[in-house]
């Protein structure tokens, strides 16, 4: 797009703005001191209405809960004096007034010397009584009478005016978040209205010409639109009233329009996308126009995050998140929401903060805070914060997260058994019942369905067969699935279980080469023979598997020593392979039959791989482990790994 010059100019500025990297911490001191302290807008709600939103102000008690004295129990209200020598063995006769005290009934007779009068739950104390004894301790004793066989001291049964609530006390504090049980407590103390802050509204908007929203078919080169919905929800989780406008190409012209309209109708305006400093990347260029002061952040020490930018425009927030869902979120969790919760008048989320051990050193860059996604599983006695999916910027990566650990700017690496606070994606952990943390399968998912089923959680994290070892050995999960090929005895895992586990013996799965249906390099031939006609056709492309994958080993066996075109891309997951086979950016690659036949590709097998699990003995008798074994064991699951190609052992 060719651009007015003017507007170049102002490109020109912001990019120098963007070559000034802040602190995270300088970064979030410039946001929070161009916006706070602020006047937040209240209003007055009906408690239902009040739901999920923060007191304004202290709530007083305005009476006395009870507002009377009032019998806990049914029975006699009776002058505990009176009563003193009573017993089974010498009952104590009482005269009866002629009145009973229901709840509700406000009691018109004097208790007098030697007289009772029966009262029920909840009812009020007649005046003269100080004290309930209880009907199970009493005997009709003829006409106007009653037998009292056990003595009670001043006071007993009976709970005092304010006991529960007292008058002038604070019920509850600014800033409280209300429930249910709030509600309940201000119902009690006949409250039916408070001032709550008003939740900020919050305008959300996606950038980028790629972007469509989910349930819409993709072009070609397109993405669904991820941060658009997840932004939307955790505005709406914080305390914000959230508005998503969808999502708006790169157009400059446009985009400004839209934007002006949004903060102009919102007290917050969140965006995402194009804040690098592509050609293509607009949004922030718009931000630098919309009011004062404007940007105070562009280009944060953060990793991943660095391009966040955040201004205030004419006394309003206004946030550009990085474009990457992973990036957006932890810029988002860790720098917004705290603005945000101020904002809808919210104390800070201790709820979703947990300290867990990290078990395994994680390197981090020198000078930016850096952000690592973990996963939580229950230790003996802490919470194990395990790194999943660091650097990857995935999205799927979320879903086996928790939340995330903050590495300091200034540590080059965060050293293992390290204590940290995990910033939770959703407040309240959840731990899961069952661990399992190795090399991934799809099988595995077959195993684990009736688990699921059972109502049994499964965390099933991801780290290669080694990996999953040593997390075996710590003890830090009940089972590593892993498939281990020792070179010298040519067996599969055995050799690998040490003291303190066993092997458990899952299934098999054929290796083989990959190809797309009909391609007579590969068609009808051996693996070795189909893999020399490659190797002989010089436009033949491989796809290859990373470093310390089982599979990885395999493929280097059968190239023996030569790295052909199309070696060094080298995808983490089988399905990666086949994916690249069928779309065509490589003719072949090595991957285990059932994803080659669920990609509808041809297949050579080539040996078959023992994926088995190691158990930590002491886990043993956990009960989603026996589930598990079970199930592994089962009639209904071998089938189902069967029909998916693998073959039980
Ligand atoms: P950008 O900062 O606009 O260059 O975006 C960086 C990366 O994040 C690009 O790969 C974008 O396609 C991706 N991205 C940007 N916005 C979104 C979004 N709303 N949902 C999913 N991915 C996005
Ligand atoms: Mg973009």
């Amino acid at each position: 797009m060719v651009e007015p010059k003017a507007r170049s100019n102002n490109a020109n500025a912001d990019q120098d703005q963007f070559l000034t990297i802040l602190s995270r911490e300088d970064a979030l001191s410039r946001f929070e001191a161009a916006l706070f302290p602020r006047d937040l807008v209240s209003e007055t709600r009906t408690l239902a209405g009040a739901l999920g939103l923060a007191l304004a102000g202290d709530v007083v008690a305005v009476v006395d809960v009870p507002p009377f004295d009032r019998s806990n129990v049914d029975g006699f209200a009776v002058r505990s004096t009176n009563v003193v020598s009573a017993s089974e063995a010498s009952p104590v006769r009482l005269g009866l007034n002629d009145e009973a005290i229901a709840c509700g009934v406000a009691p018109k007779v004097l208790v007098t010397d030697n007289s009772a009068t029966l009262i029920a739950t909840g009812g009020p104390i007649p005046r003269g009584a100080d004290a309930v004894v209880m009907i199970e301790h009493t005997q009709p004793a003829g006409m106007g009478a009653i037998e009292i066989r056990r003595s009670v001291s001043p006071g007993q049964f009976v709970s005092y005016a304010g006991s529960d609530i007292a008058r002038g006390e604070v019920l509850l504090r600014a800033g409280t978040l209300m429930g249910s049980r709030e509600i309940g407590m201000l119902a009690a103390s006949g409250v039916a209205h408070v001032q709550v802050t008003k939740r900020p509204r919050v305008a959300i908007i996606s950038t980028g010409d790629e972007l469509v929203q989910p349930g819409q078919p993709l072009r070609p080169a397109s993405i669904f639109d991820t941060n658009g919905a997840i932004v939307t929800a955790a505005v709406s989780e914080n305390g914000g009233d959230a508005h998503f406008l969808g999502a708006f190409p790169d157009d400059e012209d446009k985009l400004e329009a839209v934007m002006r309209g949004a903060l102009e109708a919102s007290d917050m305006l969140i965006l995402s996308g194009g804040t690098s400093k592509g050609e293509g990347d607009v949004s922030h260029r718009i931000v630098a126009r919309l009011g004062k002061p404007g940007i105070l952040a562009h280009g944060v020490a953060l990793k991943p995050g660095k391009p966040l930018c955040l201004a205030v425009c004419g006394g309003k927030p206004v946030v550009i998140l990085p474009g990457f869902p992973t990036s957006a979120m932890f810029t988002f969790h860790d720098m917004i929401v705290p603005v945000l919760r101020r904002l809808a008048g919210l104390p800070p989320r201790n709820d979703a903060r947990v300290m867990a051990k990290v078990p395994v050193r994680i390197a981090s860059e020198l000078g930016r805070t850096e952000f690592v996604m973990v996963s939580l599983v229950e230790g003996d006695d802490e919470f194990i914060a395990y790194p999943t999916g660091k650097g990857s910027g995935a999205i799927t990566s979320f879903a086996q997260a928790d939340g995330f650990i903050r590495i300091d700017a200034l540590a080059e690496q965060m050293l293992a058994e390290t204590r940290a606070e995990v910033t939770l994606f959703t407040p309240h952990v959840r731990v899961p019942d069952l661990v399992i943390v190795g090399s991934h399968c799809t099988g595995l998912d077959l195993v684990t369905a009736p688990l699921a089923q059972a109502g049994l959680s499964v965390r099933s994290i991801s780290v290669g067969s080694l990996g999953g070892l040593s997390a075996a050995r710590r003890g830090e999960c009940d089972l590593a699935p892993i498939h281990l090929l020792d070179e010298k005895s040519d067996t599969y895992n055995r050799s690998f279980i040490t003291d303190g586990l066993d092997l458990v013996p899952g299934y098999r799965r054929m290796q083989g080469i990959v190809f797309r249906m009909g391609d007579n390099r590969f068609e009808g031939l051996h693996a070795d023979e189909a893999v020399r006609t490659a190797l002989q056709d010089r436009s033949c492309l491989m796809v290859n598997r990373n470093q310390g994958a089982g599979t990885r080993i395999l493929i280097d066996r059968l190239l023996g020593g030569t790295k052909p075109d199309g070696y060094w891309n080298q995808p983490r997951s089988h399905n990666a392979v086949a994916a690249a086979v069928a779309q065509n950016r490589a003719d072949w690659g090595m991957t285990i039959e059932p994803v080659a036949r669920a990609a509808g590709l041809g297949f050579i097998p080539f040996a078959e791989e023992h994926y088995d699990f190691a158990l930590v003995t002491s886990r043993k008798e956990r009960p989603a482990v026996r589930a598990f074994l079970d199930a592994l064991r089962s009639l209904e699951v071998r089938k189902a790994l069967e029909q998916a190609g693998f073959r039980p052992a």
